[in-house]
């Protein structure tokens, strides 16, 4: 579907004309049926942004930011996806997305109209940053599993197709909660603002001692180079959104083809789900290739119960899948009853008894997109001898489950000042 050897495919045309779009889009090798329902409508958005003049750049979905364009660009990023097919176009901070219900791949269908909606990018809300200190004190050697880093802008620039702008969250706060949350360890999750540009995690992983791993965003354009690079950089997994907004389910052909290249490093792959597709994408996930982790206890709705569809797949898959991970994090996305928090530990507990082993913990911080309850990082901490009630379960989830995966330096070399 794509170039052979991946990399970007990117087009300059000057004139306004519709038809420089046309050339653009032939360059990317879309299916002529598809590219023809693509060309009026972006002409209509290119018509309502009043955009007619400066270059137009088309790409692959995370390919252009590696190849900055000019300033001024209407860039167009296609990123094609079974479920919706959603070419993805955006100028400065602005985004519009034109989707098809089409399932690319398959032949006969009724094809359906194409839409499209223009938003602006948000920005989300910054974490807490009066961070108190919890009374629980993880052991030596404990890890927050998920957590990112954000810019500064200026320094580590966000992606051109970026679904949000997230207030700057940089290195130096985050060692700073580190040490007030009495953590040692970290595994630092490229998030999707950064694209698949993860400069600001191997960065911050050089400057670690050992102490931090990475799990990386990774397109179509990374070669085996590039994984071994990542590799001795401190990166272990590759991380695949499939929540709507953040754009939904990834480019399929994008996702088996990065696991089968990630594979041979033994890494693993991290994934991002609404609970309501965790039934959807069962099958799929006893098909993975490599172990992978269910990020955020899989997003599930603790309103809805122990006994929801959702959760009782997860707990049979988790059960069942050697390979599958859960992450005990997000119990703040998960609450109705907001802080502490204490609604989603019945959930946390079910996990842990049903896979002790393959369960980390994580904070998230700095909390992209949490649309209620913004949570201090120290009652997250707080939770950990709610969900873990004895010692031994503790340093499973802390110490020892994110060691075996992440192969972290040795415990206690580095434990924070007054920790
Ligand atoms: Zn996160």
């Amino acid at each position: 579907m794509y170039p052979a050897g991946g990399g970007t495919t990117r087009e300059h045309c000057t004139g306004p004309g519709v038809d420089d779009l046309q050339g653009s889009i032939a360059a990317e090798q879309l299916a002529a049926d598809e590219e023809r329902k693509i060309r009026p409508e972006v002409a209509r958005v290119r018509e309502a942004w009043s955009c007619r003049r400066g270059p137009l750049v088309l790409s692959q979905s995370g390919c252009a930011r590696r190849n900055a364009p000019p300033a001024g660009s209407i860039v167009v990023f296609v990123r094609i996806s079974h479920r919706p097919y959603a070419p993805t176009l955006c100028a400065r901070d602005r985004l519009a997305t034109i989707t098809n219900e089409t399932r690319r791949g398959t032949t006969g269908g009724p094809r359906q109209a194409l839409n499209y909606s223009m938003t602006n990018i948000p920005t989300c809300k910054a974490p807490d940053p009066d961070t108190h200190r919890p009374r629980y004190r993880p052991p030596a050697g404990a890890c927050d599993a998920h957590c990112h880093i954000f810019g500064p802008g200026d320094r580590y620039p966000y992606a051109a197709d970026r679904t949000y702008t997230p207030p700057d969250a940089p290195l130096a706060r985050f060692k700073e909660l580190q040490g007030i949350l009495g953590l040692e360890r970290a595994v630092l999750v490229n998030a999707s603002c950064h694209g698949s540009d993860n400069t600001v995690i191997v960065d911050a992983i050089a400057q670690s001692e050992g102490r931090y791993r990475g799990v990386a965003n990774a397109d179509n354009s990374f070669t085996e180079r590039d994984f071994e690079k990542l590799h001795e950089a401190g990166f272990r997994g590759v991380r695949f959104n499939f929540v709507k907004h953040l754009g939904g389910m990834p480019d399929m052909d994008e996702f088996w083809h990065i696991l089968a290249r990630i594979r041979p490093f033994g890494w693993h792959v991290d994934l991002h789900f609404d609970a309501a597709d965790l039934v959807e994408f069962d099958a799929l996930l006893h098909k993975l290739p490599v172990p992978f982790i269910i990020d955020h206890m899989g997003r599930i709705p603790t309103k809805a119960g122990l006994g929801q569809a959702p959760f009782r797949t997860l707990l049979e898959l988790a059960r069942r899948h050697p390979d599958c991970w859960v992450k005990v994090s997000g119990s703040e996305r998960i609450s109705s009853a907001g802080p502490p928090f204490t609604d989603a530990v019945p959930f946390a507990r079910a996990l842990i008894e049903a896979i002790p082993d393959r369960i980390l913990w994580g904070t998230d911080w700095p909390h992209p997109n949490i649309a209620r309850h913004m949570p201090n990082d120290g009652d997250l901490v707080d939770l950990i001898p709610l969900i873990a009630p004895d010692a031994a379960t503790q340093r499973k989830i802390l110490v020892d489950n994110p060691h075996r995966l992440y192969g972290f330096g040795a415990v206690g070399q580095a434990r924070p000042a007054g920790a």
